[in-house]
């Protein structure tokens, strides 16, 4: 009896699970396809969009960028915000598109929504809809989430894991995306994307094309382009490995689909792909020697394309690129900048710590740069008034603690700064590991309520690492406000946790 009712109970659910599939393929040919749930990554949306928007920056220091008003960066601007629009809010990224006068046929979109296609794929490519392909499938590992996905799977889930390689001098923001996936090389960007991300790509790249009206038949057909084209497409392919029978892959997929009157090319695609071919283009080669010099950034400059960070986005600027205005920052009102009680967490792979939640965590810009945790209003340009930094170093040759303190506070006295210690270093302890502390003075960068020069506090605190390295942390605000501080500053201490 009970054998029987279980095997009713089996036949039931099978029949059930057969009328949900049959439900969602009439569904699909009724209304179309819709877009899977992208599931979840180990890093959130605001570190995605910071990482992603901090590569940005860093692509127009080492690669040359269109200005956002060329006639090429306007056309893929209207097809990337069509293909965009077919995303569901609750999914949605700050998407961007930028053109690189390039030669190769390439293009890539960084985590949270940066996409960058090059000169040479508009002009490679023979109709819109292709073009679309590239971009709709680049889009699609946006929408999957599939660098911060790899982030995770690489090293342990965290925005910042590669300060590991800022602080050991081996990456720093360049360590960050690599554990994202994100490199620059030789070949410019490259991101590494696995096969079954690849075959998502395509899968989600093709409802993506199907729900802006374009033959999706189109992405499997430039793909095909490329393979057969070889010389300037491999970077692309080997970027975007071909998940086995692509083209195959894509027609079964929307087989099923309603039928629809698809857009193939347009009059603008024209005219774009015709002002493309007249475009002075650099080969990879010449944009990886070219930003060795610096000759991009300078480029863009003249040419008037600046990165921007989209609103609400804190992109840190390296100390090289910071230019003064003439002007002083403004006095900071108390309000803005008072640590929240609540702290969060966060792990940045050599040590966890935790900080106030209404302050922002910024990555380093380049290697090398501090990691800082402050207040929006406590920050001017690349000066930090009120809040945390972190780094670390491998001193030369400091025997002890105190020697490495030492070597520190003198190489943080050579930046043309006028910072004083305060006395003597003390021993403290933090993570079970005894360190020194150190009070020191300079000049903050912003005025006090009157709009007078102040003095500032930078508590210093070194900590060793078994490896002979040393992290640090300096705690500051003005030393008239410093006790207001001190309390979160102590408890942000005391939650670290070297690993
Ligand atoms: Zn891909």
């Amino acid at each position: 009896m009970t054998t029987n009712r279980v095997g009713a109970m089996r036949i039931f659910t099978a029949t059930a699970t057969a009328l949900v599939l049959l439900a969602a393929q009439l569904n699909a040919v009724v209304s179309g396809p819709e877009l899977p749930n992208p599931g979840k990554a180990p890093l959130t949306h605001e570190q995605q969009i910071q990482l992603g928007f901090q590569a940005a920056s860093q692509v127009y220091k080492q690669m040359p960028v269109l200005p956002d008003n060329s006639p090429e960066t306007q056309y893929i601007r209207q097809v990337g915000q069509r293909l965009a629009a077919t995303i569901p809010q609750q999914y949605s990224w700050p998407f961007e598109f930028h053109v690189i006068p390039q030669k190769e046929i390439n293009a890539f979109a960084l985590p949270g929504g940066p996409m960058f296609v090059n000169v040479g794929t508009i002009t490679a490519a023979s109709s819109e809809a292709e073009l679309a392909g590239v971009m709709a499938h680049e889009m699609a590992h946006v929408y999957m989430q599939h660098s911060a996905k790899q982030a995770g799977k690489e090293e342990k889930a965290a925005l910042v894991t590669g300060i590991l390689g800022a602080i050991l001098g081996s990456g720093g923001t360049l360590g960050q995306l690599a554990a994202a996936g994100v490199q620059f090389g030789a070949q410019g960007i490259m991101l590494k994307y696995s096969r079954s991300d690849e075959a998502q790509a395509d899968a989600v790249g093709a409802i993506i094309m199907y729900k802006a009206g374009y033959n999706p038949q189109a992405l499997a057909d430039f793909f095909k382009k490329l393979s057969a084209e070889g010389g300037s497409g491999p970077q692309f392919l080997s970027d975007h490995p071909n998940p086995g029978n692509r083209e195959q892959a894509i027609q079964q997929e929307i087989a099923g689909w309603p039928q629809k009157k698809y857009q193939t090319t347009s009059a603008a695609f024209q005219q774009a792909r015709a002002h493309a071919a007249t475009l002075k283009v650099y080969t990879a080669q010449e944009i990886a020697q070219g930003a060795k010099s610096g000759q991009w950034s300078a480029l863009n400059q003249k040419n008037g394309a600046v990165f921007k960070a989209p609103a609400g986005v804190a992109v840190s600027t390296p100390a090289s690129a910071t230019t003064t205005s003439g002007g002083t920052p403004a006095p900071v009102s108390l309000q803005s900048v008072l640590p929240s009680s609540h702290l969060t967490t966060q792990d940045l792979g050599p040590l966890s710590i935790a900080y106030p939640d209404n302050w922002q965590l910024m990555a380093p810009a380049q290697k090398g740069d501090d990691v800082r945790i402050a207040p929006q209003a406590g920050v001017s340009g690349n000066s930090i008034g009120y809040g945390v930094l972190l780094n670390g170093v491998k001193p030369s040759n400091a025997a002890n603690i105190d020697q490495l303190t030492q070597e520190l506070v003198n190489e943080m006295q050579s930046g043309g700064n006028d910072l004083k210690p305060m006395g003597q270093a003390q021993p403290i302890t933090a993570s079970g590991v005894q360190g020194r502390s150190l009070n020191m003075q300079s000049t903050s960068p912003f005025p006090d309520a009157n709009g007078q020069v102040q003095k500032e506090r930078d508590w210093l605190v070194t900590l060793p690492r078994s490896d002979g390295s040393v992290l640090y942390i300096v705690f500051i605000a003005p030393e008239a406000q410093f006790n207001q501080f001190k309390p979160t500053y102590e408890n942000m201490l005391r939650s670290v946790q070297l690993q």
